[in-house]
């Protein structure tokens, strides 16, 4: 009666997609949900920080050409319930022969609450696996809702200090953390990414801290280390906004191979990428 109900949910998406190997286990399909609480210096999905969708003036560009759903200048689109899973039932057979699945990402996608558990549901009568990456950055009583119905939560860390989490991702990390320890100690669902910004996530400080507090936590199944790249430079071009880490350096195999060596003191796999 209730999942009878929740088809009529819709929401909003900036992309789809399709086999994708970096959003968690096997060929994935990603589903990005608009809307995020937090503005990461170094965004790389900035067309994602807005739930609603947006029309950029004077662009001819399609945002994203694969889908029938989306049109020229506007980032995002509203989409039904029925329309997503319809999108994610098409490609059941590379989940089945890959051990992937379905990934709710963003944004942040618990800023639609009712979208995405709609979407979890019917994921769940359908037996196909699911995960959500999130921010961490939401209300816990979310997280003990969707439970459940997720089998993977890939749950970003980034700056230890609090300081420098509000400077550089706008956002206290207070509730992140929080939440994550209460996760952890009920959960072998989580993977940990950490996106590795040269001079920002990266310094020695911010390293040690992140390794202590892990430290402590239980149960974390695999911590992915997210080199930065410059990839987004088009798209805050394509959108006419300033790009404040466009002329940031990636780092190197060698530094990402030294940081991964520093993780391995907690006894957890450790991959370089998602
Ligand atoms: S959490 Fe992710 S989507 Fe949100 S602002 Fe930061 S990098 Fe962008």
């Amino acid at each position: 009666m209730r999942i009878r109900y929740l088809k009529n949910t819709f929401g909003y998406i900036f992309d789809i997609k399709k086999y994708s190997v970096n959003d968690g286990p096997g060929i994935r399909t990603t589903i990005f949900l608009k809307g995020c609480p937090l503005n990461c210096l170094w965004c790389h999905n900035p067309e994602s920080q807005k739930i609603e969708p947006e029309e950029i003036e004077n662009c001819t560009f399609r945002w994203h050409p694969q889908n029938n759903y989306s049109s020229k200048n506007v980032i995002g689109y509203k989409i039904s319930l029925d329309d997503v899973i319809q999108e994610i039932q098409k490609d059941i057979l590379f989940y089945e022969e890959s051990n992937g699945g379905v990934t709710f990402s963003g944004g942040e996608p618990f800023l639609q609450f009712d979208f995405l558990f709609s979407l979890l549901l019917e994921c769940k009568t359908r037996n196909i696996h699911t995960a959500i990456d999130t921010t961490g950055y939401a209300n816990y009583s979310l997280f003990e809702k969707v439970y459940d119905y997720t089998n993977i939560f890939l749950y970003d860390l980034k700056l230890m200090n609090d300081e420098l989490h509000k400077k550089y991702c706008g956002v206290s990390n207070k509730i992140i953390h929080e939440n994550l320890k209460s996760l952890s100690s009920i959960s072998d669902k989580i993977i940990l990414r950490v996106p590795i910004i040269p001079t920002i996530t990266d310094t020695e400080e911010n390293i040690n801290e992140m390794i202590q507090f892990i430290s402590k936590l239980k149960n974390i199944r695999e911590i992915d280390l997210l080199p930065f790249h410059n990839y987004a430079n088009s798209k805050y071009e394509k959108m006419k906004r300033e790009n404040k880490v466009a002329n940031l350096v990636p780092p190197k195999e060698e530094d990402m191979q030294k940081l991964k060596e520093r993780f391995s003191v907690l006894n957890i796999p450790i991959k370089i990428g998602g």
